[in-house]
């Protein structure tokens, strides 16, 4: 129609009529650029809280899934310090604590349930993670990805730590006990404090283990810790959540 009577204009030479005809097609064609638009945008706005929504419960498991695990690799530093002390005679005793004795066996131990965030997996192979609109968030998320993958690379890096329970079987020595309270088996250390300071091979590796466990906490448990922290600090803040105690 518009296009037959622009023709016509144009014949005739009706320059005022072929403007006008031209701003209303270039008008509606600007009017429905901006309904497509205004339309995606509401779209991403739907699927920007379903991620939202999807990702805090993700958060929550991967937090309760480790949390256990994560205190108990946290707390073995300071027992792993003082037991390096003491042996070292920087302390002055001459005794090792159950929990310093506990921790130079546990020494070696790294592994702990480092899950990355599905939700968020999924946006990023989908090419659609900027439907979230708090930038803070967004880097937040893809940072903590990243952290995922140190850590795990460190976890699987055990070229450092040492074996204290097989290197000298004499001077840590544990009983399979089963933990009523926790419902798991553990294992219940012996440790011989004199015979650790007369061997050299002993002492060299408990440095190395302290060195490396610290190296671990440092560069891979602690920060892949804190960031989900802060993931989690956001998405309450854009969900509007809050919890009875900090998560
Ligand atoms: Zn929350």
């Amino acid at each position: 129609m518009i296009l037959r009577r622009l023709t016509t204009a144009v014949r005739k030479q009706d320059w005022f009529t072929v403007a006008v005809e031209t701003l209303i097609v270039v008008f509606g064609v600007f009017i429905g650029l901006q309904v497509n638009n205004w339309n995606a945008a509401r779209g991403d706005r739907a699927d920007e809280l379903s991620f939202l929504e999807r990702l805090h419960p993700d958060i929550v498991r991967v937090e309760d899934s480790s949390a256990r695990v994560r205190d108990r690799r946290i707390a073995v530093i300071d027992d792993l310090r003082s037991a390096t002390e003491v042996i070292f005679g920087v302390a002055a005793r001459d005794q090792l604590t159950q929990a310093e004795c506990m921790a130079l066996a546990t020494s070696h131990y790294y592994n702990i349930n480092v899950l990355s965030l599905p939700s968020v997996v999924e946006l990023e192979n989908s090419g659609r993670i900027s439907i979230i609109r708090d930038a803070a968030l967004r880097t937040a998320l893809v940072e903590y990805e990243q952290r995922v993958d140190t850590f795990t690379i460190r976890q699987n890096d055990q070229s450092l730590s040492n074996n204290l329970l097989m290197l000298n079987p004499q001077l840590v020595k544990v009983t399979p006990v089963f933990d009523a309270e926790l419902g798991e088996m553990q294992t219940l250390p012996e440790c011989d404090l004199a015979a650790m300071r007369e061997d050299q091979a002993f002492l060299n590796a408990v440095a190395e283990n302290l060195d490396a466990y610290d190296a671990y906490l440092r560069d891979g448990l602690l920060p892949w810790d804190a960031q989900l922290k802060e993931v989690h600090r956001l998405v309450d803040r854009a969900l509007g959540i809050t919890h009875e105690s900090a998560p």
